[in-house]
């Protein structure tokens, strides 16, 4: 095979993939809109109305309330869920940090439970093992825009009485037995921040079917008015964590695109699952066929483990960089963060532990990530990123 671009051969592609964000006349046009009508803000809704109608009715979810970004937009669905200082979130550590964050901002104290070994979603098991009488929420998040399992999340949350949050801001529009992510449990949260598949720069929401939880998330997002109360009448202790209308212009332009985008990514993801999963030392992630329609936020994939053992995960991305290909090494689990391990341990008085070792070995050996945009291409795109990972474990493995 060709000699490797790294080491002064040609590249398998020069190309660039596709810019992101995309935009277009929509945006522009609801972006005039809001700045002649001189209501800029989130406090005299128009656009933000119009989104937050639309974006219950994508998901599937009776209620929807903006919200500033997707960590605030976390510790409020935990707020009006009734978590408090002191109590115990279960989560997965393979996230991003702001699952943790939202919950340390008020105390609460995010608890680890491991992630599945070929999905990289949240473990069900795991999460029971880890409950105890401080236990009062579990945040799931489906990481790359693939649901975890719902089904049995919801089933363990309510036999032992459990909230239950999905952090879903890498997974707008995914679906679990063809009902929206976000939907399913107590509350789901979003975020519209640059890098997402729906993005106005920053930007949140928080979705749920019940009422009160849904008059919570608003007042606790309008400095504690409550809805049809005076403008001074503030009966709880909230924050102005209102998004403007200007956000609220570019997210309706956004989600016009939002069917077409997801159906080109399912395509280009699901192509390149069939064409890795024939590349010898390379695994690719299971697919539970409970997921009805996959957000592909990220593509991730995995070095097989006998291969993982051999070489160092960051040698190999750049190497596939090097063929012309963005690819990233992805998180490292926040089970060994230090700045979370001292801020429970703050909180808490006592040094944290926690044994994930699936999503420690998944992060530091073996999980590679594509970004959605590059799934926004074409066809024979794929190929280009399936024949670089190929060429590239090819020579490792002759080395080994
Ligand atoms: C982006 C992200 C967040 C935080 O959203 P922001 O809008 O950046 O605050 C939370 N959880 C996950 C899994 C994310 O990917």
């Amino acid at each position: 095979m060709n000699q490797l671009a790294i080491d002064g051969g040609t590249p398998i592609r020069t190309k660039a993939f596709p810019q992101w964000p995309v935009y277009g006349e929509m945006e522009e046009r609801l972006l005039l809109e809001v700045l002649r009508s001189g209501k800029w803000g989130g406090s005299t809704p128009d656009k933000l109305k119009q989104l937050e109608a639309k974006f219950a009715e994508i998901h599937g979810a009776a209620y929807a309330v903006s919200v500033i970004n997707g960590t605030v937009g976390i510790t409020v669905a935990l707020q009006a869920a009734g978590v408090r200082s002191g109590d115990e979130v279960i989560m997965p550590p393979y996230t991003f940090i702001a699952t943790a964050t939202s919950s340390l901002l008020f105390g609460a104290i995010p608890v680890f439970a491991d992630v599945e070994e070929d999905t990289l979603q949240l473990d069900p098991e795991k999460v029971e093992a880890a409950i105890t009488p401080r236990t009062k929420a579990i945040v799931t998040v489906h990481i790359g825009g693939a649901s975890s399992n719902m089904t049995r999340l919801k089933e363990i949350a309510d036999r032992h009485h459990l909230r239950l949050i999905e952090d879903s801001a890498q997974a707008v529009g995914a679906q679990w037995e063809g009902k929206g992510v976000g939907s399913l449990g107590d509350l789901g949260t979003f975020s519209f921040q640059s890098s997402k598949n729906v993005n106005s720069g920053e930007g949140g929401m928080i979705l749920t079917n019940d009422k009160d939880l849904a008059d919570m998330a608003w007042s606790l997002t309008n400095v504690g008015r409550i809805r049809e109360g005076a403008w001074y009448q503030h009966e709880h202790i909230g924050w102005n964590l209102r998004m403007t209308e200007f956000q609220g212009a570019v997210l309706l332009g956004q989600l016009s695109r939002l069917d077409e985008q997801l159906a080109v990514r399912e395509r280009n993801g699901g192509l390149l699952t069939e064409l890795l999963s024939e590349t010898e030392g390379i695994e690719v992630l299971r697919r539970d066929p409970r997921i009805t329609r996959h957000a592909y936020h990220l593509y991730m994939f995995k070095l097989a483990p006998e291969l993982a053992e051999s070489v160092d995960k960051n040698d190999v991305i750049a190497k596939i960089a090097a063929e012309g290909i963005p690819v990233s090494a992805g998180y490292v689990s926040l089970n060994l963060n230090k700045a979370v391990l001292n801020e429970i341990e703050r909180w808490t008085g006592s040094k944290p532990s926690y044994s994930c070792p699936i999503s420690e070995k998944l992060s530091s050996k073996q999980a590679i990530w594509v970004h959605q945009n590059a799934l926004l291409a074409e066809e024979s795109d794929m190929h280009d990123i399936a024949a670089a990972v190929k060429k590239v474990v090819h020579s490792l493995k002759i080395k080994n």
